[in-house]
């Protein structure tokens, strides 16, 4: 009897220990997700290549996370009129936690590179290394180091559908996963969501985009004072233009909503977007951040 009590209590102790394991970002497992998603083929709603990327997720979050689930529904892109089938992927970490938070990544390519100058490559997808796969990348290696230390708060990673299928001069065409996935649960009220989309281009810069700003300054305040604390040097001072990404939809809907987006990439929307231009070192930076993000959130909670 009190041997058995003693050893139930070592095992208790071997499980706290577990359950208290260190959260780690991993930069080359995480690149590895990168190059993963690029060489199955341009994520473009409606393509195998797409449907495959979804299941990849859903295996990888069924492996990290409480609970997985898809919000799917119908969808005309604007780019090319086509009809598909989207989905929002959700790994949700901490299920019954009322405070919660919600990081965000666009996992869909576009279906046209219209940067390019010359057509026959304009008609081409765009590969996605840092547009789309960089920022799914990214959280995919957040919910493997949250496995590791299941999060005091309620975290939920989303990865929205068809960000990048818009029409130019045209915002709400853009970001329609995050606006459908916010329209469709109204009841969903995170503390603050943060969104991270071209985050791997070697020699990242993030500037403090310009709707974050004028909607949750002191988010981004926040966000930025975690950096400094962990000297991070991709984040930098000056203000850029607003962009319409899968922030605004939160904003819109009130929720303090910030976006980390890095608007100097010259293989933009070009057949370039390549894992080549993309490095361990800036995916390991925004990784740390985000995990410093929500170590901030529950120390913030404990007090
Ligand atoms: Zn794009």
């Amino acid at each position: 009897m009190r041997r058995g009590l003693v050893l139930c209590s070592l095992l208790v102790l071997a499980l706290g220990a577990c359950a208290r394991g260190e959260r780690r970002f991993d930069a080359a497992r995480a690149f590895g997700h990168l190059e993963a998603q690029v060489a199955l083929g341009a994520r473009v709603p409606g393509t195998p290549a797409h449907a495959a990327a979804r299941d990849l997720f859903v295996e990888h979050f069924r492996a990290t996370a409480d609970t997985v689930w898809l919000h799917s529904f119908e969808q005309v892109i604007p780019l090319d009129s086509s009809r598909v089938r989207a989905d929002n992927v959700v790994a949700v970490f901490n299920p019954d936690a009322p405070y919660r938070i919600c990081l965000g990544a666009h996992w869909d390519s576009r279906a046209r590179a219209d940067e390019e100058e010359d057509p026959a490559l304009a008609a081409l997808p765009v590969p996605g290394a840092n547009d789309g796969a960089s920022g799914v990348a990214v959280l995919l290696e957040v919910a493997t180091a949250l496995a590791a230390r299941p999060p005091a708060v309620g975290v939920d990673l989303v990865l929205f559908d068809v960000e990048d299928g818009g029409v130019h001069e045209q915002p709400e065409t853009w970001a329609l996963g995050s606006a459908r996935f916010v329209a469709d649960h109204p009841s969903y009220r995170p503390a603050f969501a943060i969104v991270v989309d071209m985050v791997g281009r070697r020699g990242l810069r993030i500037p403090r985009e310009g709707n974050s700003m004028a909607a949750a300054g002191g988010l981004v305040n926040v966000v930025w004072e975690i950096g400094r604390e962990l000297e991070l040097s991709c984040l930098v001072d000056s203000t850029s233009a607003p962009v319409f990404d899968d922030h605004v939809p939160f904003l819109r809907a009130r929720i303090p909503a910030v976006d980390l987006i890095d608007l100097a990439d010259p293989n933009w929307h070009t057949t370039r977007d390549l894992p080549d231009a993309c490095a361990p070192e800036s995916l390991d930076e925004v990784g740390r951040l985000l995990l410093g993000v929500i170590a901030r959130a529950e120390a913030s909670r404990q007090r």
